[in-house]
């Protein structure tokens, strides 16, 4: 799990906290950049000018009631005239009236463009994720790639509703105020206008501390995700539970939690000091202009009047909040890219596998599969396997058997190109696979692995996924083939019997069957069994056994086996050890050459070994030998150590 920023102490200073790589990371707000974010504006560009029109048109109406209040005071009240004064009562309230109205309209184009572009930005990113490889998801974080998905594009959402409709209204009532206030009085104009500068020292140093503490609660949530992620999950609760971590995993949580908070604080605080010097700052400005108006007045015999003040008081008043939120924009401008370059980020990143830009799609699917000198690893550093070459023909089988971790899955995994190979070439169908078409070459081919998915839902929409418009009776057919059919007919719903969160509510060997009746319905044309290592009980294992039996009979198949009698089914066996093929061959052979399959068959077979092996391939000869060994009992044999299962 990673630790974010974990190392970072709270109680350290918030200059400790600006670490020389985070400075390094914040992003560099480049013309390409910005360009590319009003990219995403452009499909609605025609609602974007509407609510420009709606923001200009509201903001000047909004400024029109402080302009009139001067000519309410200096006609209406100081000059005595009653229908002046309800008058321009009466237009002042309507254009408030009407600015709010206009603001309503406003606000719905905003949030409807902020939704439009959520909404495509979501599901870019889906579909992008979608396409990337395998790499990308056994190496990310989970916690990383949902924040992205959802806090980061609401984060977007928020960008356009509030920070760009507010630098847009902002710059409007400052040049509108600004306009009004010179057109009464351009000397006490130009002293409102010195007084604003005032507000960039306290916004400044604001900005900075929020801007850090920003990006330490975003590691932080990040964090906060993925531990509940990974803890919160079936599997990782099984875990927790079976270990008994469940203190441990609460005070990483709490720890986890605490500076989550924390963080929060001292956001919300760092904005209220900045508010309180901002406040002090704000009341000098209208002091000075009463005296400085009043000096003239009295003084000078300015032609100014009460009315004239008053108005320039109120619109220096409403300058304030603009030109603050236009200074903390700073702020949330750099947070909003920050957001964009993370999003950006995840767009950028080239999906390892891709479709060939000519991609081949043959007529015919053998099935046939060939490796060809290949070598493969995940990371440089440790190769995995070393020149792999063997030839599946079309309608037989291979059997890969070794060790725990010498590859076997690996080469799997190289054929439906998971990953790609690092040297040599993988056909399929007598087509390098990495010519082939990506949705060709992995729609012919069916895996049923150790690990079997499956998704919430009932029995019926899981099998579905392999084939949505298959029959009743296609499903009814899969299972019976797949031996499961007569446990779906025990369900009170059938095939409508819901199956947990990962299918957790049926046993290892229901599952397995399961997928087994759901490869069936794919059909496909090279089938692989990765061979659970875990332990079923005997009547499951004989089940899966009767299964999958004429399945491999009757297609070209891989099997990754732990079982003798799933070896001996296989027309060739090909033994793995760190990542080479150091023996091929048919089972009888292959004990009797003394290497290390007879190695692997001797220690993980145990006393199995002291008979005599067969001479035989066929499964049916090996039953009897283990009837004759077992006396008459079950007996089912793994390459790992947990050799006998007795019924
Ligand atoms: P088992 O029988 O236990 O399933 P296996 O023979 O199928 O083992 P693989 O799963 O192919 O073994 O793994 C081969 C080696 O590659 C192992 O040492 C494993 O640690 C490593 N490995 C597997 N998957 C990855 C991955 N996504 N990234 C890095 N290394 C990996």
């Amino acid at each position: 799990m990673s630790m974010g920023h974990g190392g970072m102490g709270m109680g350290r200073g918030m200059r400790n906290f600006m670490s020389e790589e985070e400075k390094a990371t914040a992003p560099k707000v480049t013309k390409e950049l910005v360009l590319r974010v009003f990219s995403w504006l452009k499909p609605y560009w025609k609602q974007l000018m509407l609510t420009l029109l709606c923001i200009i048109i509201s903001t000047i109406l909004s400024i029109m009631p402080t302009v009139l209040t001067g000519q309410i005071i200096d006609q209406g009240l100081i000059g005595r005239d009653l229908n002046r004064l309800i008058f321009l009562i009466i237009l002042s309230l309507l254009v408030t009236f009407g600015s709010n109205l206009i603001g309503v309209g406003e606000s719905y184009l905003n949030s409807w463009i902020a939704q439009h572009i959520t909404f495509d930005m979501r599901n870019q990113m889906y579909r992008h994720l979608e396409s990337m490889s395998q790499r990308f998801f056994t190496s990310s974080n989970q916690g990383d790639i949902i924040t992205r998905m959802t806090s980061d594009i609401d984060g977007v959402q928020q960008i356009i509703t509030n920070t760009f409709s507010s630098i847009l209204s902002n710059s409007i009532t400052l040049i509108v105020a600004l306009v009004a206030m010179y057109r009464k009085n351009w000397v006490l104009a130009t002293l409102g206008i010195i007084i604003v500068p005032l507000f960039t020292i306290p916004t400044r140093k604001a900005g900075k501390t929020r801007w850090s503490l920003t990006k330490e609660a975003q590691a932080c949530n990040d964090e906060i995700n993925g531990i509940l992620n990974e803890t919160l999950s079936v599997s990782g609760q099984t875990l927790v539970k079976l270990f008994c971590k469940e203190e441990e995993e609460y005070q990483k949580y709490e720890a986890s939690n605490r500076r989550m908070i924390e963080l929060n604080i001292k956001e919300s605080m760092a904005g209220r000091w900045f508010r309180v010097v901002l406040s002090t700052v704000a009341s000098v400005g209208p002091m000075l202009l009463y005296l400085v108006g009043g000096i003239l007045m009295m003084k000078y015999n300015s032609d100014i009047t009460v009315g004239d003040i008053t108005v320039l008081v109120s619109l220096l008043g409403r300058m304030y909040g603009p030109v603050n939120q236009l200074l903390n924009i700073q702020v949330d401008w750099i947070r909003s890219m920050a957001m964009f370059t993370r999003i950006f980020e995840y767009f950028d990143m080239v999906p390892e596998i891709q479709n060939p830009e000519n991609p081949v799609i043959p007529d015919v699917c053998t099935g046939a599969v060939q490796f060809d000198h290949v070598g493969f690893y995940y990371d440089p550093e440790r190769e995995i396997l070393k020149d792999i070459s063997f030839e599946l023909k079309s309608g037989h089988s291979v059997a890969i058997v070794g060790p725990s971790g010498s590859g076997k899955s690996t080469i799997i995994n190289l054929i439906p190109r998971l990953y790609d190979v690092v040297k040599g070439t993988v056909f399929f169908s007598g087509q390098d696979v990495r010519d082939l078409d990506l949705t060709w070459l992995r729609r012919h081919i069916g895996i049923v692995t150790q690990d079997t998915y499956l998704f919430n839902g009932t029995i019926r929409e899981n099998l579905l996924y392999a084939k949505p418009d298959a029959t009743e009776e296609e499903l009814r057919q899969a299972c019976a083939k797949a031996n499961i059919l007569d446990f779906v007919e025990k369900q009170e719903k059938g095939f409508d019997a819901m199956v947990g969160n990962r299918g957790l509510k049926l046993s290892g060997g229901e599952k397995q069957r399961i997928s087994i009746a759901r490869i069936l319905l794919k059909d496909p044309s090279l089938l692989v069994f990765d061979e659970a290592t875990s332990a079923l009980d005997s009547i499951s294992e004989q089940k899966i056994q009767d299964a999958i039996d004429p399945l491999i009979a009757s297609r070209t198949s891989i099997l990754i086996a732990h079982r003798l009698s799933t070896i001996l089914a296989a027309d060739e066996i090909l033994v793995v050890k760190d990542g080479e093929i150091v023996e091929r061959g048919q089972h009888a052979e292959l004990v009797r050459r003394n290497g290390v399959y007879t190695e692997l068959y001797n220690t993980q077979f145990g006393k199995a070994a002291e008979l005599q092996a067969p001479e035989g391939s066929e499964a049916g000869k090996v039953a009897g030998w283990n009837a004759s060994y077992t006396e008459g009992e079950d007996l089912v044999e793994y390459w790992d150590g947990t050799a006998f299962s007795k019924m």
